[in-house]
């Protein structure tokens, strides 16, 4: 046993600001277009579906954004989150990379997510929202937002991708406890839900399908608005908490990441550890790089293409332009729901397309072989999505050691998997495989894309 190196912060040192990347990137976000006309919107095209302070956070070009002093108050609940450095890891991969990870499992949720739950859930009871509705993959959003929701008294409907309702009780259990109405996706609440099941009575959902439910519940109730865990920049803002700390807590290891990893869904969580840094390479001249880690199986930002398409799979939101595989692409079943989605935040995709951030992608088999291997030296079962930016970790420090050169690792370890056992168990009986996707698969999303392609 290696010493516990650990990095604490008091909770004054929670951040009072938000970091808005927009205002340091070289190339601006392209507008969104409306779905029918696809023309350019504006923020009021928003106002059926979020309340008026998420839509200026949405299209702000401001650098700092404050955070309420209500929000910071819910935040102590489990912030600052504690940063470790991996000295067991380490060993066990005998690497002279030094291997840091900031953990967000610590949260009523056990995931990064309270961290926009909590702000979302206060701007729309400020601004008199009585009701909620939301998709969720895995159940980690589900479950975040309807504690956020218990807090401040508002009422919330869940659409779950239904292959997760069914295989994981628990997280719907939770959902129940904080009081929220979780409804297996698709549903026959919606016409977008008796459209799939129509066509595909058997469907086993996706969160393109429980985001066009929600959508279509809340577009058409007038004290209802919606709600949205990943890819929006109000979300990925909300999650500048965690790099923000993470500096700080890197300043007194004494340390400064080579290079920053997390496991991308949407990309909340990797903007979250990430931008914070990427403001010290804008700014600072400092050269850090960072790597989203996403699964081969549904591979947007190492395979897709850049291009507007739509967040939902119906066609119910505005086109955004973002990396995406096709909003009808379905990826295949693998254990880490929350990154089962076919596009990518606006934000994260122009970073990527001008080359400012990495990415990679991972087959579940790996993943799991390192979410074993950290669990085994660090104590902390991740959580399916947050071994694949383990599994990336264990790539970088292979390569420190086969370049024989010193080099610090920072990830995020953004969840918890103590809800996602029997992903572990069919791990451990063999049942899980990898999965290569032909060539076909691949366009199975994008041959029906008809929405602008972008130079
Ligand atoms: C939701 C989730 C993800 C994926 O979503 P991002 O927005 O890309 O972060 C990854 N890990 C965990 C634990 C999640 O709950």
């Amino acid at each position: 046993m290696n010493k516990t190196k650990k990095f604490l912060l008091s909770e004054k040192e929670i951040p009072e600001h938000w970091y808005n990347i927009t205002a340091d990137m070289p190339n601006k976000p392209l507008p969104p277009l409306h779905p029918g006309t696809k023309e350019p919107i504006g923020p009021e095209a928003l106002t059926p579906l979020f309340p008026m302070e998420l839509i200026k956070q949405e299209v702000s070009q401001e650098q700092w954004i404050a955070i309420p002093e209500e929000v910071r108050e819910v935040y102590k609940l489990w912030r600052p989150t504690p940063l470790f450095r991996a000295t067991n890891f380490e060993k066990l991969l005998d690497t002279p990379a030094k291997i840091y990870y900031k953990y967000e499992g610590g949260s009523p949720a056990g995931s990064h997510k309270p961290n926009t739950a909590v702000p979302q859930a206060y701007y729309n009871k400020m601004e008199g929202v009585k009701k909620l509705t939301t998709e969720t993959g895995a159940g980690q959003w589900g479950s975040a937002l309807s504690f956020a929701c218990q807090l401040f008294g508002i009422e919330l409907e869940v659409y779950m991708v239904k292959i997760s309702y069914e295989q994981k009780p628990y997280r719907k259990m939770l959902m129940n406890t904080w009081g929220a109405k979780v409804f297996a996706s698709p549903s026959d609440n919606t016409e977008s839900g008796r459209k799939i099941l129509q066509q595909f009575p058997n469907s086993p959902g996706s969160l393109g399908i429980a985001i066009s439910e929600a959508v279509e519940r809340a577009a058409s109730d007038e004290n209802t608005k919606y709600s949205l865990g990943s890819v929006l920049n109000h979300v990925l803002l909300h999650q500048t908490v965690i790099g923000l700390e993470a500096i700080k807590q890197m300043e007194l290891a004494g340390d400064l990441p080579d290079v920053v990893i997390a496991p991308f869904g949407g990309g909340s969580n990797f903007a979250g550890i990430a931008f914070p840094f990427l403001r010290l390479n804008f700014q600072e001249g400092k050269n850090i790089k960072c790597i989203a880690v996403e699964p081969a199986s549904c591979p947007k930002l190492t395979k897709g293409e850049f291009r507007y398409d739509f967040g939902d799979t119906v066609g119910l939101t505005p086109l955004l332009p973002m990396y995406t595989l096709g909003h009808n692409f379905i990826p295949a079943p693998i254990h880490a729901g929350g990154l089962r989605y076919h596009g990518a935040g606006v934000l994260v995709s122009q970073l990527l397309k001008d080359k400012l951030i990495e990415a990679q992608a991972v087959q579940q088999l790996e993943c799991f072989d390192a979410g074993v291997k950290f669990a085994n030296t660090e104590g902390i079962i991740p959580a399916p999505e947050a071994t694949h930016g383990i599994a990336a970790v264990i790539k970088e420090a292979q390569k420190a050691k086969e370049e024989g050169k010193e080099k610090t690792i920072l990830f995020n370890l953004c969840g918890h998997g103590y809800f996602d056992m029997t992903a572990y168990q069919d791990y451990f009986e063999g049942k899980l495989s990898d999965h290569f996707l032909s060539e076909e698969e691949l366009h199975s999303g994008l041959k029906y894309l008809d929405t602008p392609k972008i130079q």
